[in-house]
């Protein structure tokens, strides 16, 4: 049996190169840069005003002068300002010739065509050309997430692509002679899958783009068939159930090119990695918390990986539990547990549901990670890591952040 280590970084080194594509920027949220992006003009492009104000010589000023227009946001300045002489001029609007510096609105004194103005410095409230970004500058590094700010750093170039890392598709498949899809009728013997959804969504959490094949019976010609239909359409194959020594489990066979099929881990031991035609296969097994512990530890760091993370690994957070496990040794066990801080900042780990089992899917959906449990150790307590998987875990909860804790966080004071 392979550990959990060994299988994972062969697992890895199997994993397909990233695949680069341009996506429009609207689409790229989250996506990593396949390469570094340079500035394709000067920010800003001209001269503006920061403020509204007058635009001045600072020589000028303080004085009174004569205004000579108004530049309003978009507008094109008509006169240059000369000596004795300002122009009114809003946020955004371009410097006009002349000018040196603008004075706030709130500082002026109008009268008639004339405005007095309080001192000002050479370069006041005046955006120079390029002041925020120079053209050719590196402004965003290659393989770097994109976040909102850097989509609208790239789209203040005039950009509508960006060139990222693509999506991997990945292929679910679900096999078993006693499994229907949600919203079909049960038929005596029959389960509905749980799998199909369950495996999708952690495709599309993962990054990438679910393609849901439905189920395959346990026969080997189908299963064929259905591979073969999968490797077509996608970058990866996941299926489900059939890996173990069953007489009905036939995935192993029909793959053929399988590198492994077991894990030293609990649950989820059964576990066929290999190829089908020229895409990675990941035979999961069929009982619904191993399939997802065996997604979450083994495709999931290949989908990431594939998207250019150079952190594909699920955060590991250090809590306590809530009470001492007891376990037999030998694998490592991933224990599905909930987390809270306590109001003394202690973040605890709750084992989920009455029992542990691989079929329990309702341990699996309260849970908010794995707290890892040493494969050699009959009594686990005391502080564990938690590998978290559930985005509905808030993150600022764990380093003890909420709104109202800090003076200034309450939103109603912001503004
Ligand atoms: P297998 O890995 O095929 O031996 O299946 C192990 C257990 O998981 C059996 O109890 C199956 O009925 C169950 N199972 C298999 N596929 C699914 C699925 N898609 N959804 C929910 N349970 C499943
Ligand atoms: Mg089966």
């Amino acid at each position: 049996m392979l550990t959990v280590e060994a299988a994972l970084s062969r697992i890895l080194a199997a994993a397909p190169a990233p695949r680069r594509e341009a996506v429009a920027v609207t689409d790229a949220l989250g996506l990593h840069l396949s390469g570094p992006v340079l500035a394709t003009m000067d920010l800003p492009p001209w001269a503006n005003s920061a403020m509204d104000g007058f635009a001045v010589r600072a020589a000028d000023t303080p004085g009174r002068l004569v205004v000579l227009e108004t530049i309003a946001a978009g507008a094109v300045p008509r006169a240059t300002v000369g000596a004795g002489t300002a122009s009114r001029i809003m946020t955004g609007a371009p410097i006009p010739p002349g000018a040196d510096a603008v004075v706030m609105i709130e500082d002026c004194t109008t009268e008639g065509d004339q405005v007095q103005v309080p001192g000002a410095r050479p370069g006041q409230h005046v955006r120079a050309r390029g002041s925020d970004v120079r053209a050719g500058a590196e402004v965003l590094a290659a393989g770097r997430r994109l976040g909102p700010g850097a989509l609208g750093l790239w789209a203040s170039f005039g950009h509508t692509q960006i060139a990222v890392y693509a999506r991997p598709r990945g292929a679910v498949i679900s096999t078993g002679d006693e499994v229907v899809q949600p919203g079909t009728a049960l038929g005596p013997g029959h389960i509905y899958s749980s799998n199909n959804v369950t495996l999708a969504a952690l495709v599309a959490e993962a990054g990438g783009v679910p393609v849901d094949l439905g189920n395959c019976l346990d026969d080997p010609a189908a299963l064929h068939a259905r591979f073969t239909d999968a490797a077509r359409c996608a970058d990866l194959v996941v299926s489900t159930g059939g890996v173990s020594v069953g007489d009905f489990d036939h995935v192993k066979d029909v793959l053929g090119a399988v590198d492994f099929w077991r894990v030293a881990m609990k649950p989820g031991k059964p576990l066929a990695f290999g190829r089908f035609g020229d895409r990675p296969f990941f035979g999961l097994p069929g009982n619904p918390v191993s399939c997802m512990v065996n997604f979450l530890q083994f495709v999931r760091p290949v989908v990431r990986t594939m998207l250019g993370d150079p952190s594909p690994f699920l955060p590991v957070v250090s809590a306590t539990l809530t009470r001492p496990v007891r376990r037999a040794p030998g694998r490592v066990e991933f224990l599905r547990v909930r987390l809270s801080r306590d109001a003394a900042g202690t973040l605890w780990a709750s084992p989920t549901g009455g029992h542990q089992g691989s079929g329990n899917v309702a341990g699996m959906a309260d849970a908010h990670g794995f707290a890892l449990l040493d494969a050699t150790r009959t009594e686990v307590s005391g502080d564990v890591s938690v590998q978290v998987f559930d985005g509905a875990y808030d993150a600022r909860e764990s380093a003890g952040y909420t709104w109202g804790t800090q003076p200034d966080a309450d939103p109603r004071r912001c503004c």
